[in-house]
């Protein structure tokens, strides 16, 4: 497994792998790995050649007053993770040779963007679908896997794709999830041992959405009014949102009728945790 620190090596490397026939399989993270990493790097592990995983803390991404600096980082236990799931390349930049200081060109979707998380962290997925775009330049990959865990990030980047003709196929891999339901988040870490079991309120939000609408419950009011105070019954957890939109167009909905993206972020003091759930009626 080779490590590369630099893109301009990167892209040489990913440019004479494809010349020479290899197909290359791309899990773009920003480290601390765990399972639900893991587990995208076997779904394009089985699917191509060569295996790039990217480990960036991408600062684009992060609002001013967010967790940046303090975002969880292990560099070595994440190689070793690599290795176990036998990537070729682990692909890890400092941010520096990432972004010219002078930087000026910039990726924006914007019909999926300014609801859920967009709402939330203005200009988030600005530095997401950026940092993505200059990611498929430098890795070349036929194929990228990424996490169902960030819905919104996952349907924009397919957004990308499809309108900047990027000839990449993106591959959704499913939310993994700690024994208790918790889904897997680099972010967890910063819960103390009160919230992290307080933190299961999300996904008992989701599945009492899901059982409701299973019972004939249409009405999004309704349901979204009996997680709130599922959630506002809870310790410490503080709602940032919880929204009803289209699978497809991220629209609010007001009542269900089709593919449903039931999504959320909460709050337990400065950690912000999300997690959703597709309702089918
Ligand atoms: P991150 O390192 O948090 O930026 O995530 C990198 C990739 O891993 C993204 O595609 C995430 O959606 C995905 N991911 C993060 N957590 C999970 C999880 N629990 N299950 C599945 N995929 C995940």
């Amino acid at each position: 497994m080779k490590i590369i620190k630099s893109p301009e090596e990167m892209q040489r490397i990913a440019l004479d792998l494809k010349r020479s026939g290899k197909t290359i399989g791309f899990v773009p993270t920003m480290g601390f790995l765990h399972e639900g990493h893991l587990s995208l790097m076997r779904v394009a592990r089985s699917q191509c050649d060569v295996l790039v995983v990217s480990i960036f803390v991408n600062p684009t991404q992060f609002g001013p007053n967010e967790d940046l600096d303090a975002y969880p980082r292990d560099f070595e236990r994440d190689e070793q993770l690599c290795e176990s799931e036998l990537a070729d390349i682990v692909f890890y930049p400092e941010s520096g040779n990432m972004f010219a200081g002078d930087a000026s060109v910039w990726v924006d979707e914007d019909a999926l963007s300014g609801v859920l998380c967009g709402e939330s962290r203005p200009g988030h997925f600005r530095g997401v679908c950026t940092v993505v775009a200059k990611l498929f330049n430098l890795v070349q990959p036929d194929l990228a896997v990424f996490g169902e865990k960030d819905a919104q990030q996952l349907r924009i980047i397919e957004r990308m794709v499809r309108d900047l003709n990027f000839p990449v196929q993106i591959i959704r891999g499913p939310i993994i999830r700690e024994a208790d339901g918790l889904a897997m988040s680099s972010r967890n870490k910063y819960l103390t041992a009160e919230q992290r079991k307080n933190a299961l309120c999300l996904r008992k939000a989701l599945d009492l959405a899901s059982e409701r609408m299973a019972k004939g419950e249409r009405r999004v009011s309704n349901l979204r009014k009996s997680m709130v105070d599922l959630i506002d019954a809870v310790p410490e957890a503080e709602v940032d949102y919880i929204e009803f939109a289209d699978d497809g167009t991220l629209e609010p909905l007001k009542n269900i009728s089709g593919r449903t993206l039931v999504a959320l972020a909460v709050k337990f003091g400065a950690t912000r945790l999300i997690d959703n759930a597709v309702l089918i009626p």
